[in-house]
Order: C-alpha cells, then sequence, then structure tokens
C-alpha cells in the first residue's frame, strides 16, 4: 500500500503531548521484518527523560487540561472518530503489523484489526453508561457512589498481538477518563506508530495518549517507578509481571497483569473429531503458536490417540509456511531470530528428555521460521509439557479417565485458559466449572471479544480485561455520604 510505503520512510519518533518529539538522549533502535531478516525502520527510543516528559504530559492533561471537562458523550465521539480513522486504513495498518511482527495478512484482516476496532466501539459505548449507586443509610444520612478515573496509565504490552493489544489497552482507559502512556514492544514498535498519528487526526486533546517506544528495562522500568502513574496495565511474560508487582509496591501503584500461560485442550471421549482435531490444531498453531492462551497441551483419551496425534501430523504437514503479506500464506515467521532460538531449544530439549518428534522441528535460512511440530509420548513432568514455548508445538498426550485429564490439566502453575471438545452439554458445563483458568471454551478456541472478560487465574495474571470488567480496573470508586 503506497501508505505504508510513505509511513516506512518518516522519522519514527515519540508522541508525547500531541507532538512528535525526538528521542531526548539521541537514541535509535532497529526493527526487523522476521520473514527476511532486513531492518525494516529505525525508530526513536524513549529514555528515562522521554518517560518523565510523557508522564507530565499526561498528568497535565487528566489534571488541567481540556480530558476533564469534555462530557463522556464527546469522549465516546473521539473514540468512534479514531474507530473511523482505523477503518478507513484498515489495509495500511493490516499492513504493517504483518510486516513487522511476520503474521499473515489474513489473521490481521479477519482477526486482529477487527478485534482492536471493536475494542473502541464497544467502550465507546461505554462512556455514557457508568453510573454510581444511592445507598440509603438512615433517616439522616444517604450515601452516593462515583466512579472516577485513576488517573495517569502506564500501559505496556507485547508484540505478538500489536495493533490489538493497544487497543485492549486503550479503549476502556479512555472510556474511563484516564490519560495514557502506552509503550509498545520493542519487537513491533510500528503499528502503535500509525495509530498515533490517527489519534491526532482524530482530534483528542494534547496529552490523553502518549506513544512511546523503547525497552522494558528502561522506558518500561521507569514508567513503573514513576510517582505520577497511578496505574500500570501489563501484558507479557509472568517473570516481568512480578518484578512489576514488586517495584509498585513502593508507590502503591493499582496492577493489572495478563501474563503467560499453558494451557489445556481436552478431547473428550464423546467429541466431534471432525470438528475437535482441526479445532486442537489451530488452538496452538494460530499466530505461529505466539498466543498467550494457546492451547499448548492437547489430552487426548487412549483409544483415540493413534488416529487423532496421524491427522494432527497430517495438518502439520500442510500447513504453508511464507511472508506474512502473501494471501496464501497460513503459517509466517516467529517475531525475531531470538525467538526462533528459544522455540528451537525447547525442541530439543523435548527430545532430550524422550519425548517423540513426529514432523517439524526445522528452523528456517532465512528468516526466523520454525516449522509445524508435533510431540508424541509426552509426560506431565516434561519440560516442553510444564513450560510456555510460544511456538507451534503441538505436545500431545494420553489419558485415560476424565477425572485424570481435568486433573492433569489443572497441574500448571498457569491457569488463563482451557478447552473442551464435547458433544455433551452437561458435561461441557460440569467440565467448565472444574477447570482453574479464566476462559474455558467448549467447542472453539482462542476466541475474544470486547464485551467478554478475559484474564488468568494462578500466574497467569491479575484482573480482567474486556467487557464490564476492565471498567473497574481503570476507576476508583468515590463514597459520598450526605447528613439530612
Ligand atoms: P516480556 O514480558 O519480555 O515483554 C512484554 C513487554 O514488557 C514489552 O513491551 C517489554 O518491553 C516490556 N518489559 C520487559 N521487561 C520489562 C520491565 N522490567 N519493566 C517494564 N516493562 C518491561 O514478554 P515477551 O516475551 O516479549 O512476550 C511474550 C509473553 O507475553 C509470553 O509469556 C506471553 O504469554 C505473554 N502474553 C500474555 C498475554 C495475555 O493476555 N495474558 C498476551 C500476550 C502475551
Amino acid at each position: 500500500h503506497p501508505k505504508v510505503t510513505a509511513f516506512l520512510n518518516e522519522p519514527k519518533r515519540l508522541f508525547i503531548n500531541g507532538e512528535w518529539h525526538e528521542s531526548i538522549d539521541g537514541n535509535l533502535f532497529e526493527t526487523i521484518n522476521p520473514a527476511t531478516g532486513e531492518v525494516l525502520a529505525t525508530v526513536h527510543e524513549a529514555g528515562e527523560l522521554d518517560v518523565n516528559m510523557a508522564v507530565h504530559a499526561a498528568s497535565t492533561a487528566f489534571e488541567e487540561g481540556d480530558w476533564p471537562a469534555i462530557s463522556s458523550y464527546e469522549r465516546s465521539k473521539l473514540m468512534h472518530r479514531l474507530a473511523d480513522l482505523m477503518e478507513r486504513d484498515f489495509e495500511v495498518l493490516a499492513q504493517i503489523d504483518s510486516l513487522d511482527n511476520g503474521k499473515s495478512i489474513k489473521e490481521m484482516t479477519q482477526s486482529d484489526l477487527p478485534n482492536a476496532i471493536e475494542q473502541l466501539r464497544y467502550y465507546a459505548g461505554w462512556t455514557t453508561k457508568m453510573t454510581g449507586q444511592t445507598i440509603p443509610i438512615s433517616q439522616s444520612y444517604f450515601n452516593y457512589t462515583h466512579h472516577e478515573p485513576v488517573g495517569v496509565v502506564g500501559q505496556i504490552i507485547p508484540w505478538n498481538f500489536p495493533i490489538m493489544m493497544a487497543l485492549w489497552k486503550i479503549a476502556p482507559a479512555l472510556a474511563t477518563g484516564c490519560t495514557i502512556i502506552l509503550k509498545p514492544a520493542e519487537q513491533t514498535p510500528l503499528s502503535a506508530l500509525y495509530l498515533a498519528k490517527l489519534i491526532e487526526e482524530a482530534g483528542f486533546p494534547k496529552g490523553v495518549i502518549n506513544i512511546i517506544n523503547g525497552f522494558g528495562k528502561t522506558a518500561g522500568e521507569a514508567l513503573v517507578k514513576h510517582p505520577k502513574v497511578n496505574k500500570i496495565a501489563f501484558t507479557g511474560s509472568t517473570p516481568v509481571g512480578q518484578s512489576i508487582m514488586k517495584e509498585a509496591a513502593n508507590t502503591l501503584k493499582r496492577v493489572t497483569l495478563e501474563l503467560g500461560g499453558k494451557s489445556p485442550n481436552i478431547i473428550l471421549p464423546d467429541a466431534d473429531l471432525n470438528k475437535a482435531i482441526p479445532g486442537v490444531f489451530s488452538g496452538i498453531m494460530a499466530n505461529q503458536g505466539q498466543i498467550c492462551c494457546a492451547g499448548s497441551r492437547v489430552f487426548i483419551p487412549d483409544h483415540l490417540y493413534d488416529e487423532v496425534v496421524n491427522k494432527l501430523v497430517d495438518y502439520a504437514h500442510n500447513v504453508k509456511l511464507g511472508h506474512g503479506l502473501d494471501e496464501n500464506t497460513a503459517m509466517g515467521p516467529l517475531v525475531s531470530a531470538r525467538q526462533q532460538e528459544v522455540v528451537i531449544s525447547y525442541i530439543n530439549k523435548g527430545v532430550e528428555e524422550g519425548a517423540n518428534l513426529l514432523i517439524g522441528g526445522e528452523k528456517s535460512e532465512k528468516g526466523y521460521f520454525v516449522t509445524p511440530t508435533v510431540f508424541s509420548d509426552v509426560e506431565d513432568h516434561m519440560t516442553i509439557a510444564k513450560e510456555e514455548i510460544f511456538g507451534p508445538v503441538v505436545v500431545a498426550m494420553p489419558y485415560s479417565t476424565v477425572d485424570e485429564a481435568i486433573e492433569r490439566a489443572n497441574c500448571s502453575s498457569y491457569g488463563l485458559a482451557a478447552g473442551l471438545w464435547t458433544e455433551d452439554l452437561r458435561n461441557a458445563h460440569k467440565l467448565s466449572r472444574k477447570l482453574k483458568a479464566g476462559t474455558v471454551w467448549v467447542n472453539c478456541y482462542n476466541l475474544t471479544n470486547a464485551a467478554a472478560p478475559f484474564g488468568g487465574y494462578k500466574e497467569s495474571g491479575i484482573g480482567r480485561e474486556m467487557g464490564s470488567y476492565a471498567l473497574d480496573n481503570y476507576t476508583e470508586v468515590k463514597s459520598v455520604w450526605i447528613n439530612l
């Protein structure tokens, strides 16, 4: 798209207080096209001084700018305007993420981008519908509650769904009237910068949304430490989430965390295999397996094990790998050379520990591809059955009773999601309750919607994104007493 070419040739600066700034320290970093290994663009890197400037802008916008003064209806209109602009530049945004992340253009246009835009439209509807309560205490007093925006929020996102993660974060924060500093992942800085251009065009007041690219150890940590940031919303790995929570304790910032997973996808004995096998396969292979909720442990009844595993191998054999922008590509590269290395080392570990590598496990010479991989004879104690691989690797495990499958499914430090494949609705309800996971998909997988909450149990996170639940993350409740 000509707009993509033009954008790639523009300087990639920091978007602070509605203006474009070069990094104060003059630092730059490169973003790579993972399909080719070539440099896609050079980007200004935020350091602590830039973070301070962005926090000052967001804090001023929150306290005294136009933002607190405009009505909730006007806020809603601005959000719809931004959604309109994203729809106008749909192809551009889709191509930018596909180039920067490697993912297929089909996933961008059919899933990531519609989902991102839906967040804005959904939360634009909420701006005018957030109400408090009136609480009759006695004849002498009554009390009412008021939901106020929490203030300046720092939002730190990963690289696996760049534009979608940005909108999962921005939309509820805008709806509640917060101001925002968004730090995209250093691997995928571009679509957020294009979004900043649209934010400028939509006419948001200065400082309401600031977008600063940079690294976790510098820009990310500076945001988390800053005393004027009232809340951090983070999506990423569990170890980084833990360090953020520790650091946030110093200023008692509000924290919500969307972290890793090792989600079980369970085929029950009465499943319709024609739906279950492709469902399980795409449950792990979508986005090259780089999904926090990927169904990365597949549980299969003993008597169906060989049949299911053979079909999974057939599917793996037929996946078309390629450049994300090629319409025929089903699977793009992993996001980076580092990610390719991590996934290959997990595959090697699987072989060393005695799992049976049936297909895949190869990496490309050019770009960061890993071929779809299927392991059988995997046991619960093996590393590939316990740790998050974040790559296109099926870990197939047999079970003999349903109770055993549920117990083993729950035996993980994570609890983000789980899948059940069954034709028995009663069983579906009963077993959903037993699974210790924030989301249970029955006869489907990896579905999300702006209206439905998403988040983790256990070490998969704290708090929920999306739906009305996310609004609580961005508001404080004020209790007002009136003496009659
Ligand atoms: P990561 O935690 O290393 O990085 C994520 C983000 O945090 C990046 O923007 C990074 O710059 C920043 N960051 C890194 N160190 C930081 C620090 N010390 N302080 C502040 N910010 C810091 O994660 P990753 O490996 O790049 O991403 C993959 C991980 O994200 C996986 O574990 C995956 O499960 C998880 N993830 C979870 C969800 C979810 O919704 N639960 C969604 C996508 C990804």
